[in-house]
């Protein structure tokens, strides 16, 4: 089973520890919900294990390789595979393009190829027939599925979402919640961060919760959530 192993992550910027030796094991076939208030370090975990930043300490294993450090392309390469928060499409292109580049160029030749051209990929996210459009006048939550379009065509074998839920209407929510749900099912496990709770508590087979840096619990939702140091941080209970 493919596995994303982080071992004593920490990530400190200047005199804040963003991230205080975090170790948490996310199967390849499952999907985690990372959680956590505001400024818990849940962006800065994504951004630690995707090269973004470099650790202060600690190791990230990927499929039993230590990819701590590499550059997300690099990392992305081998099969995991994150979106932002912002969509990282380019504007001034087609949609289609913007799916092609990565499809064409793709990044994990081991991993099975679940969709047979661009336009497939493009039918799948729902953006059936806009292919020509220039993709930055999409609307908001069509960009929203562009990127992760663009994220699937690296055929990831584990997708990393930053909050892809941000700023959907409850329309585009329900239909991203149903399209996270066929990953695990096509052999691409998911690790989301997402305040939307409603979506969380849908797709998520298991929370892991962050408080300063911190994992604080990490299993089941109804677990999690019944957890005393959870309830604290959130209720102030
Ligand atoms: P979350 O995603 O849970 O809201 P973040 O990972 O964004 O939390 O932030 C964790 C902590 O690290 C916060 O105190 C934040 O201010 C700090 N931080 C995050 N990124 C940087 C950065 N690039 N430079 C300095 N401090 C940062």
């Amino acid at each position: 089973m493919t596995q994303l192993e982080i071992r004593g992550l920490a990530k400190r910027f200047g005199g804040v520890q963003a991230l205080n030796g975090i170790d948490i094991a996310i199967d390849g076939d499952g999907i985690t919900g990372v959680i956590g208030p505001n400024g818990s370090g849940k962006t800065t975990l994504f951004n630690t294990i995707m090269g973004v930043h470099k650790p202060t300490a600690g190791q990230v294993i990927w499929d039993g390789r230590d990819i701590t450090g590499w550059p997300a392309y690099r990392i992305a390469a081998t099969g995991l595979v994150r979106t932002y928060q912002q969509a990282m499409s380019f504007p001034g292109i087609s949609v289609l393009d913007n799916v092609s580049i990565g499809f064409e160029h793709g990044c994990d030749r081991a991993a099975p190829r679940r969709w047979t051209s661009p336009e497939s990929l493009l039918g799948f996210v729902g953006l059936d027939g806009r292919g020509d459009e220039i993709a930055g006048s999409l609307s908001f939550g069509n960009l929203r599925r562009l990127g992760i379009a663009v994220a699937l065509a690296a055929q990831p074998r584990m997708l990393l979402l930053d909050e892809p839920g941000a700023g959907l209407n409850d329309h585009e929510a329900l239909a991203l919640r149903d399209l996270i749900l066929q990953f695990p099912g096509m052999g691409m496990g998911v690790c989301l961060i997402d305040h939307d709770m409603a979506l969380m508590g849908a797709v998520c087979s298991r929370f892991i919760v962050l408080n300063f840096g911190t994992k604080i619990a990490d299993g089941t939702p109804a677990d999690v959530l019944q957890d005393r140091k959870v309830l604290e941080v959130y209720l102030g209970e």
